[in-house]
């Protein structure tokens, strides 16, 4: 998933030490908070899939604006959506 060259994928600052991502520490933390938002959204809205959660993530004027540019890049990258996926479903078994 991390490329070679050691930057973030949204804003090519550094990337945190120890990501398994390919974000600095202000997205991975957005990224964070999309995973434990998203077990919140599907309580609420019931079925909710995580493609359809992300674009009312994005198109929601409260989001804030870490976590909208991190939902654009994982639409825009299939390996990086399939990462969100596999956390889901991690976070899933665990509850
Ligand atoms: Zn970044």
């Amino acid at each position: 998933m991390k490329d070679s060259s050691g930057k973030c994928i949204v804003c090519e600052r550094n990337v945190e030490t120890g990501s398994k991502l390919s974000f600095c520490r202000l997205h991975l933390e957005a990224y964070k908070n999309i995973v434990e938002n998203y077990g919140n959204w599907r309580n609420a809205y019931g079925d909710l899939k995580p493609e359809e959660f992300l674009r009312r993530l994005e198109n929601n004027d409260y989001t804030g604006k870490w976590v909208k540019e991190v939902v654009r890049i994982m639409l825009s990258n299939r390996d990086l959506l399939q990462f969100f996926l596999d956390d889901l479903s991690y976070s899933g078994r665990k509850g």
